[in-house]
């Protein structure tokens, strides 16, 4: 489950974590009342369940409680990657000479959380572990004992930290990981980890995931729970009988049965994609489902192509084509559309497919490489 960040910041700040006063506001006369009441330069930060706020225009600052006003009247309603911002936190401004970066993520490979610092912080964390891995320091927590004091000092001063914080970041990062166990966090994010002017330290932006399979015994965070919010398609999906997850990349990806579509996922992931959801529409599924599914899947802003990939069986290809087709005229002209099809009815499917100027790959593989192709194409 997400929560937002001024929910994650009221974690941290119950384990001793400092993060700046603040508050939440649905209006811009909100806003201007709260950064009177702050005194001092704020920050105005949208309140939606997505990374990456500052480069989309989320993030403002404001000198003065007009300013504040005026800077959440830009921010509250703002789309930002498909959701509208209904409010903001206003929060007080932090000089921040330094950014760095403290996560903990459950990991497979070592079944345990892990600890990760890095001195690059404040910028996209996947980007420093693509480009400079080197600059990220990992470290598993014992579950036994948690990460203990001397061991989170290690960690941050191995990270390169300058020397004069590594008894307040590493005090920081021992009291994450307690918070992150007992809330049954699946994530715990604080990018950027700030060393003010002053030199502080302490979080100026942070993100929680708390594992849906915890929360019966976090009543509390539970009840944290925005679903509309979270994910408005996810939300329609659900309501339209549609098995959907909304992913973060560009290719839209359907199939029949929950095992095809992971693997599709997988599959577009090796031939260098990046897939944009989940959408299992099931057995037995008729033209209008497919057309209901494809239209869907379009709606999403960052979908820039669809993958189809049906495996026939009480589903019949020639369903499956028809509903591709009539589809094939509502969604965004020149958005391109690859079919695979195999089993019942998919010979049937690829004539009509044929007809109608589709295009379908031979194989899951080659399906997958050609929509990839073809969103690489439209540049
Ligand atoms: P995100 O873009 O959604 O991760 O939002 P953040 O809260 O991390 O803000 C993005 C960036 O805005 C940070 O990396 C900082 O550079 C800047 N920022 C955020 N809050 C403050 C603040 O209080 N003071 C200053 N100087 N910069 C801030
Ligand atoms: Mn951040």
């Amino acid at each position: 489950m997400k929560i937002h960040e001024y929910q994650a910041k009221l974690i941290l700040a119950r384990y001793g974590i400092p993060v700046q006063p603040g508050r939440v506001a649905y209006t811009p006369e909100e806003a201007e009342i709260i950064a009177r009441e702050l005194g001092g330069p704020v920050v105005i930060k949208a309140q939606v369940y997505v990374g990456g706020r500052g480069k989309a225009g989320g993030i403002q600052f404001g000198d003065t409680p007009a300013e504040a006003k005026a800077a959440a009247a830009k921010v509250i309603g703002m789309n930002i990657k498909g959701l509208v911002v209904e409010k903001v936190l206003v929060t007080s401004k932090v000089d921040i000479k330094e950014e760095y970066y403290l996560g903990i993520i459950l990991d497979r490979q070592t079944q345990a959380p892990v600890v990760m610092v890095s001195k690059a912080g404040g910028i996209d964390i996947e980007e420093v572990a693509a480009t400079t891995p080197e600059k990220i320091i990992k470290q598993p927590i014992d579950m036994r004992w948690g990460l203990r004091p001397f061991e989170a000092r290690d960690i941050v001063a191995r990270a390169g930290l300058p020397h004069q914080t590594i008894g307040a970041a590493g005090a920081i990062l021992s009291a994450l990981s307690k918070a992150f166990i007992e809330c049954d966090a699946s994530l715990a994010e604080i990018n950027p980890l700030a060393l003010t002017a002053d030199g502080k330290v302490q979080a100026a932006d942070a993100k929680i995931l708390i594992d849906d399979n915890g929360l019966f015994r976090q009543k509390e965070y539970a009840a944290w729970a925005e679903t509309e919010e979270s994910n408005p398609l996810e939300y329609e999906a659900k309501q339209a009988g549609l098995t959907y997850v909304k992913l973060d990349g560009d290719v839209g990806i359907i199939g029949n049965g929950a095992g095809l579509v992971m693997t599709t996922l997988d599959m577009v992931a090796r031939v260098g994609g990046k897939p944009a959801n989940f959408l299992d529409i099931g057995g037995g599924a008729r033209a209008e489902t497919m057309y209901k599914a494809l239209t869907f899947v379009a709606r999403d802003p960052q979908v820039k192509g669809i993958l189809v990939n049906i495996f026939g069986g009480i589903t019949r290809g020639e369903e499956v084509a028809k509903g591709v087709i009539m589809a094939q005229a509502e969604l965004p002209k020149g958005m391109p559309i690859v079919v695979r099809l195999s089993g019942t009815g998919s010979e049937e499917g690829k004539a009509l497919l044929k007809d109608a100027g589709l295009d379908w790959g031979k194989d899951m593989r080659e399906a997958a490489q050609k929509i990839v192709a073809a969103i690489n194409a439209l540049g």
